[in-house]
């Protein structure tokens, strides 16, 4: 069984896990080598209770920021309020989930989107924080942002080409990878792999969502990265454990954590 799995990318806030948060939290996790976790929020109220589980598990840490599908519902002094709690929880170690998300119709306009979007990196920037962002079917003006704002972070579950990863780590930028590697239609996946430097690359599992073959369909959660941690190692000719090894270090180092 694989250790040491840090899973850079969850959201154990989600209703999903309302039935039994603190059993997967507190016995589920650890017993399956799950050393840490970054929780993802996704407004000001799941900021609230992302710190929340922050402060409840010791492994477990905090994103805060307004995800690009909310982003019609921020009301005036939302950002202000997480600006206060980043500032003020010392586990609060990222700006997060933010981005663009050109997918779904009835999300916000682009503009709006790259507004709240722009305003966030801008307060990473000043709070000496990372960021993790979300990316769909908005690649270019992601780039753009990206290219202007100059921001530490991580791209969270990359569908982009090995281009485009090539692009984002030169800009120092992280390549988060979860369950779609294992998907058999994941073709730019899998190459991108193959081809991001073994220290820009981090585990994630964006849980309850994206689960890993052989579990594709079903709640996610942090034990499965073993799948695909595996999988990646086979693409690269490595072994899983060195691997997860050396992503846990990637994942210390961008989060700024001290062991
Ligand atoms: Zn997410």
């Amino acid at each position: 069984m694989l250790q040491n799995i840090f899973d850079t990318h969850a959201h154990y806030d989600d209703e999903a896990f309302d039935a039994d948060r603190d059993e997967v939290l507190s016995k589920v996790l650890p017993e399956g080598g799950v050393v840490r976790v970054v929780d993802c929020a996704v407004d000001l109220l799941s900021s609230v209770k992302v710190l929340d589980l922050a402060h409840t598990y010791d492994y477990v840490y905090a994103a805060l920021g307004i995800h690009p599908e909310q982003a019609g519902e921020e009301r005036k002094g939302d950002l202000d309020m997480i600006a206060d709690l980043l500032q003020r929880h010392e586990k609060a170690v990222a700006v997060g989930e933010i981005g663009l998300d050109y997918y779904w119709e009835e999300n916000a306009p682009r503009d709006t989107q790259v507004d709240l979007f722009s305003r966030q990196l801008a307060l990473s920037k000043d709070l000496g924080l990372p960021v993790i962002i979300h990316d769909r079917e908005a690649h270019g003006d992601t780039l753009e942002c990206l290219r202007k704002y100059r921001p530490a972070g991580v791209l969270h579950c990359f569908s982009g080409s090995v281009e485009m990863m090539r692009e984002a780590t030169d800009l120092g930028l992280y390549i988060g990878l979860g369950g779609v590697v294992t998907f058999k239609n994941a073709r730019k996946s899998v190459e991108v792999a193959a081809e991001v430097p073994i220290d820009k690359l981090l585990l994630e599992t964006d849980a309850p969502y994206m689960a890993p073959v052989p579990h594709r369909g079903k709640r996610n959660d942090s034990t499965y990265i073993a799948f695909v941690a595996e999988k990646i190692a086979e693409v690269r000719g490595m072994d899983p454990q060195e691997l997860v090894d050396i992503c846990t270090e990637n994942g210390k180092r961008l989060f700024q954590m001290a062991d």
